[in-house]
């Protein structure tokens, strides 16, 4: 019986190519689609360089890294694109979040930008904004797509050692914590890449 089991579940896995080499995130994503039968590979392993991100919106961008590792692998693919849009600046950085203070990319001089920018302006709400793009192959007229928000305030003085980026500036005000300090499954439950996942994770199962 365990042996039939084991078999029909390898013939049901599906490889997916996730557009990204980030093993913080391959580890969480793996996690919900493992179960739902999706078997997930970083680009990496088939050798396939970063994709181009040239566009002014996530989605045009996550589509973009998406198609383009679908395209040298020849097997369906998973992008995300994801950032921190600041309202007094008009969802400024945005799509430019992991390169606004410029090249090359720095975590702490990209954080200090945002609060000098900031420091004059009262409003200081922020969101974080994440978008997954699915295509079963390179020209898909139908991705699937799923997003998620994640509402919170720039405040000028880090907080908390966890996450990475923007997190030790971002607060969440109901929980009187930054993202920093959330603990990683923690941050997962509430933040804008979970929350889109999520949202992916349900409509994989409904086609
Ligand atoms: P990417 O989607 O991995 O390309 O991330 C874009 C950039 O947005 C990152 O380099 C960070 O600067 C910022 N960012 C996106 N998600 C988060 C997060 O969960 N915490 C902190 N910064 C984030």
């Amino acid at each position: 019986m365990t042996g039939f089991l084991t078999s029909t579940v390898t013939t049901m896995t599906q490889r997916l190519i996730l557009a990204s080499n980030n093993a913080g995130k391959l580890k969480e994503f793996a996690q919900l689609l493992g179960p739902i039968g999706l078997d997930l590979h970083p680009q990496g392993e088939f050798d396939v360089p970063e994709a181009e991100e040239p566009f002014g919106t996530f989605v045009e961008n996550a589509l973009a890294k998406a198609r383009h590792a679908s395209r040298l692998t020849g097997l369906p693919a998973l992008a995300d694109d994801s950032g921190v849009c600041v309202n007094a600046l008009g969802g400024a950085p945005g799509v430019y979040s992991a390169r606004y203070a410029g090249e090359p990319k720095s975590d702490a001089n990209n954080s200090r930008k945002l609060v000098a920018d900031l420091s004059t302006l009262s409003d200081k709400s922020a969101y974080y904004y994440c978008v997954l793009v699915y295509v079963r192959h390179p020209e898909d007229p139908q991705p699937i797509i799923a997003d998620g928000r994640w509402n919170g305030e720039i405040i000028a003085t880090p907080r908390g050692e966890n996450g990475f980026g923007y997190d030790p500036y971002f607060l969440i005000p109901s929980l009187g914590k930054t993202t920093a300090e959330l603990a990683p499954d923690e941050k997962n439950a509430l933040s804008h890449r979970g929350q889109a996942l999520r949202a992916l994770v349900e409509k994989l199962k409904n086609t």
